[in-house]
């Protein structure tokens, strides 16, 4: 199947334009390094009128449309993208580097996202509240009325369904700032979202540079709520902005989530987690279990099997469907190579690695999966979050120091817990300082049913699952004297 392009422009108000000053982006394929499409680049004139178009929805009849009929737009949506499934796997994994089947699997949870916020968009209830003699109190949830969205490269179409389903469902307009690395298919997604008759203006994309339209956006004072995906640091520059207009925002950020491997544990059923928990999308995954903490016992064991399977790791462009894609782009591969070429200067040599498949195409940007042992917890290997496929292994002797080594980083976001002791389960459970903790698994298949999000520098507010709604929402409450 031939890649098959999305619209090339701004989507603002229904109607697919140039950007105001005409300026445009070369799309970059990280498989081999050249361009072969470009992008709108929008600025702030563009988020101006997307966001005008968006007021202009939710005061008309996108913010009246009854809430069962929102749901059935995105359950619409959801067979649209269904049926489109190969077309937005395709544009996904050429336009980040994905192995194909990631690709793939990512366009069928931006499915599964339309489907459980369609789902769920008349399910939002408020409650009535026992009060007062002669008073009724009740509650409804809102929409804010304009939400903004800042989505970076890494899942596009996940992080998009996420956050534009959950608040379409809620019945807000959206304004959606995707990566300029890559948003093709987000694009893609707009198209179908027009085709399946939602209304203009109730969703507005304008492509840029993150300095650009990115912070034309979260400065823009009728922006009512800010949903930002990306960086810790991007995101205090974008809570600082939205502060200056006192907006509320929901931050999503980085991690360096720990794997706990103890001795009691079923190390045959972890394996496989351990190692994919880091190369998945070439270790760019918020959520990517990048630090692995093996008890004493079983130390050389775990880190043995571990390091035979990243032998086996084959790495090579997005449409060979390997194991581990490319990076998204230079400055990304410099920035993992860097963190592997100053561990090796203080000693920490790769105790694994995968390799280059043949026939790879030049030009890409190619890192290889490594696995790193005996990283001492305050390394920065241990400490910040390298976002490629490296995986920081450290031993531990004690339940309580497994637990002060996986809580000791400026991160929470994810954890993940391999053992057969029931008490140690709950124990860690409750103990890790993280918004997502796994027992015995790492991900749960990426649930979008579970609420996500994360704390400490990882982040505020949560999206996913039925929880998700609320962030996209405002809660009013209404006291009536009746006598
Ligand atoms: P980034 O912070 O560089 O960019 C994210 C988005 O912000 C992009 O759309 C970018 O254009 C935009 N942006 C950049 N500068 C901006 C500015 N000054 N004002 C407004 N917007 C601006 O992040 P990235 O490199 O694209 O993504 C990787 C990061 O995202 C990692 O830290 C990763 O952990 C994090 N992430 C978090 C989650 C989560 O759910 N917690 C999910 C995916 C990625």
């Amino acid at each position: 199947m031939s890649l098959v392009l999305p619209p090339s422009q701004i989507l603002v108000a229904g109607a697919w334009r140039d950007a105001q000053d005409g300026r445009r982006i070369d799309v970059i394929n990280p498989s081999d390094g050249a361009p072969f499409a470009t992008i709108a680049r929008g600025g702030a004139a563009d988020i101006d009128a997307a966001v005008r178009a968006a007021r202009a929805a939710a005061d008309g009849p996108w913010g009246r449309m009854p809430a069962v009929e929102r749901g059935r737009l995105l359950l619409r949506l959801a067979r649209a993208v269904q049926d489109d499934h190969e077309t937005i796997a395709r544009l996904e994994s050429v336009d980040t580097g994905k192995p194909l089947r990631q690709g793939r699997a990512d366009a069928t949870a931006l499915a599964r996202y339309f489907e459980y916020y369609g789902a769920a968009a008349d399910k939002l209830h408020g409650e009535t509240i026992p009060f007062m003699d002669g008073y009724t109190v009740m509650t409804f949830w809102e929409p804010h009325g304009v939400t903004g969205h800042i989505i970076p490269w890494n899942y596009p179409s996940q992080i998009f369904g996420r956050s534009v389903g959950a608040s379409l469902a809620v019945g807000n307009a959206c304004v959606v700032k995707p990566a300029e690395d890559a948003c093709l298919a987000i694009l893609r997604i707009a198209e179908l979202a027009q085709a399946a008759g939602l209304p203009p203006g109730a969703l507005n994309i304008v492509t840029g540079y993150g300095a650009e339209a990115g912070a034309a956006l979260a400065a823009h004072p009728g922006i009512d709520h800010i949903s930002f995906t990306g960086s810790p640091q991007t995101g205090a520059a974008v809570q600082a902005a939205a502060a200056r207009n006192n907006k509320p925002v929901t931050m999503e950020l980085g991690g360096k989530s720990p794997q706990l491997v103890f001795a009691d544990a079923d190390l045959d059923a972890a394996l496989p987690f351990l190692v994919n928990a880091v190369i998945q999308n070439a270790g760019q995954t918020c959520s990517a279990g990048s630090r692995l903490l093996i008890e004493k016992p079983v130390y050389e064991r775990v880190l043995d099997a571990v390091g035979q399977r990243f032998g086996t790791l084959r790495v090579g462009a997005s449409d060979m469907d390997l194991d581990v894609g490319p990076v998204i782009n230079q400055r990304q591969q410099a920035r993992v190579q860097g963190y592997l070429d100053r561990a090796a200067a203080d000693g920490l040599k790769p105790a694994a690695q995968g390799a280059m498949a043949p026939n790879v195409p030049p030009g890409g940007y190619y890192v290889l999966p490594t696995l790193v042992a005996d990283v001492p917890p305050a390394h920065e290997l241990a400490q910040e979050e390298v976002f490629g496929p490296v995986l920081a292994a450290t031993v531990f002797g004690s339940e309580d120091e497994a637990l002060a080594i996986a809580n000791g980083t400026p991160y929470g976001l994810v954890a993940s817990v391999w053992t057969r002791d029931g008490g140690r389960q709950m124990r860690l459970a409750r103990g890790l300082q993280a918004g997502q903790v796994f027992v015995n698994n790492y991900g749960a298949a990426g649930g979008i049913e579970l609420p996500f999000g994360g704390v400490k520098r990882s982040g505020f507010g949560r999206e996913k699952g039925f929880e998700g709604l609320y962030g996209f929402a405002a809660l009013k409450t209404v006291a009536i004297r009746h006598g």
